[in-house]
């Protein structure tokens, strides 16, 4: 792989701690040391979204898995290629080789152009990612924008001899390529016992084989998006745009592959199998296969045909028969992270606000920090009743912070830790325990470290009632200052005040009891 121009910044220095991330690696079904093809260069890739319909909260919480996994990396000191991609066409109702276009359906009852419903749904997800503090990959390539590298690899695969034409479309020829290859080795599937429990083609297809699947479909004229191939008129399968744009930006072999549970099969398996059929299998196409757990309510799988699926809009305002009020994206995004990312997680609004309380808790001792009063040495004779400082072990806190996410992510165990420094916290805030200079910089050192960039968590306004009351105190002082300015008859300082607030968003209003103050 030949990435090294990935990023024009120098790489910076590898943690020490890189040494020891542990990945549970879904294909070989074991908990892995992460050693990268081409270190400090890593490349991830993320199937991302079919922009057909507004985002559902579980695919909020697989881009928030590897949004994690992508911030700890970066933090490991890693250079990280992260391409996620946008699948605007080729996946069918179903996920299957027959039948319509989800975009292009979409476009048709709306009667839109499948570009409008593209764009409308891209732009969603996106405002839905900013909203969860998500951040975006260095790649989101379309598989519109790659039908010539798409028409490439399958021809590739075809002078392989793993594909056919059958008229205008081309398929996978799984037979033939079992009898080179493992097709399987993600899933654990055996092909006669798929091909036991997949039915008969009953003359319904043009395929050899009821587990062959479409590279390219030949399409008719009703077909709203289709282009020009060597083959026909037509759009590509589905399963082709990850193994083209993971390919194309990350190299023939690269580091990680990941996505949501349910693409294990038959997606990512295809993808193997495309890889190989077109590139062989001298390195295997992907070093970690990682999956994303799904989310359940109320101990039920969340679906829209159960009727328990929410979106984020009616998690955020408190909008649907199954909550009893609103919950905030931080809330939310730390609910998720109190979860190792490949178990069920269980929405509940007890389980909501007992997050929410969490991360008050957090947020309170982390802002808390800068006002600590701190002494200069660990030593130094702490007052009557006061613990001494040497109760405050940061340094250990560190390791246990960065053991539990190099035990593949485990962001529970994260959090547990840090509630450790939060207790020191506020013992140091009452006046229970005396905490040095030292010690105060390296837990706001660590509270930057994970809470920050590596979980992503943000202050939110009206998060903490210490904000709040801050704000307010603040405001007051500065109407207070204005108003003797006035009374002092100088105006220019009274107005310079309203004019530096106002270009900050703060506007400042005149009336008969004094100034009163909004945000814009
Ligand atoms: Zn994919």
């Amino acid at each position: 792989m030949d990435n090294s121009n990935s990023n024009s910044s120098a790489p910076a220095a590898l943690s020490p701690y890189a040494d020891n991330l542990l990945i549970q690696n879904n294909l070989s079904r074991s908990k892995d040391r992460f050693k990268p093809l081409n270190s400090p260069y890593v490349g991830l890739y993320v199937c991302g979204p079919t922009v057909y319909s507004n985002v559902h909260l579980g695919n909020v919480r697989t881009f928030l898995t590897f949004d994690v996994i992508y911030r700890y990396l970066c933090q490991l000191g890693y250079n990280v290629r992260y391409v996620r991609n946008i699948t605007d066409v080729g996946h069918l109702v179903g996920d299957a080789d027959e039948g319509e276009d989800k975009i292009g359906k979409m476009a048709r009852l709306q009667n839109l152009e499948p570009m409008e419903i593209v764009q409308r749904y891209t732009n969603d997800f996106h405002d839905v990612m900013r909203m969860f503090n998500i951040l975006p990959p260095s790649i989101e390539p379309t598989a519109t924008g790659h039908i010539i590298e798409q028409i490439e690899m399958i021809e590739a695969i075809m002078k392989n001899g793993f594909a056919y034409q059958a008229g205008g479309s081309v398929y996978f020829d799984v037979r033939k390529y079992a009898e080179q290859h493992d097709y399987g080795t993600l899933s654990g599937r055996k092909i006669d016992d798929l091909r036991s429990a997949t039915r008969d083609l009953d003359g319904q297809s043009d395929k050899r084989d009821p587990l062959d699947f479409a590279l390219w479909k030949e399409a008719n004229e009703t077909h709203l998006m289709r282009w020009p191939s060597p083959w026909s008129i037509g759009f590509p399968g589905w399963h082709l745009e990850c193994s083209v744009m993971s390919t194309k930006y990350l190299g023939k072999s690269f580091d990680i592959h990941g996505g949501g549970m349910d693409l294990k099969f038959p997606h990512h398996e295809c993808e193997i199998a495309q890889n190989v059929g077109a590139y062989g299998d001298e390195t295997p196409p992907v070093g970690y296969w990682v999956h994303g757990n799904m989310l359940t309510v109320n101990g039920r799988k969340m679906s829209k045909s159960e009727g328990n699926g929410f979106t984020p809009d009616e998690l955020i305002s408190g909008n649907h028969k199954l909550l009893e009020r609103g919950y905030s994206p931080m809330t939310v995004r730390f609910f998720m992270l109190q979860g190792h990312y490949a178990g069920t997680l269980d929405f509940s609004n007890a389980a909501l606000q007992a997050a929410e309380k969490g991360l008050t808790r957090l947020m309170a001792a982390w802002s808390a920090i800068e006002g600590l009063a701190a002494i200069d040495v660990a030593t130094a004779t702490a007052a009557p009743g006061v613990a001494a400082a040497g109760e405050i072990d940061v340094e250990s806190l560190r390791n246990r912070c960065y053991a539990a996410m190099n035990d593949d992510f485990n962001t529970p165990i994260l959090i547990a830790t840090l509630y450790d420094g939060v207790k020191w916290i506020n013992s140091a805030k009452d006046g229970r325990l005396a905490i040095t200079v030292e010690q105060k910089s390296g837990l706001a050192d660590l509270f930057n470290t994970f809470a920050k960039d590596v979980m992503g968590l943000s202050f939110e306004d009206g998060s903490t009632g210490a904000d709040d009351d801050r704000t307010d105190g603040l405001m007051a002082l500065i109407c207070d200052m204005r108003a003797s300015a006035k009374s002092d008859k100088n105006w220019a300082m009274a107005d310079e005040i309203r004019d530096q607030l106002a270009a900050i968003g703060v506007q400042i209003k005149d009336g008969k009891d004094g100034a009163t103050w909004t945000f814009d």
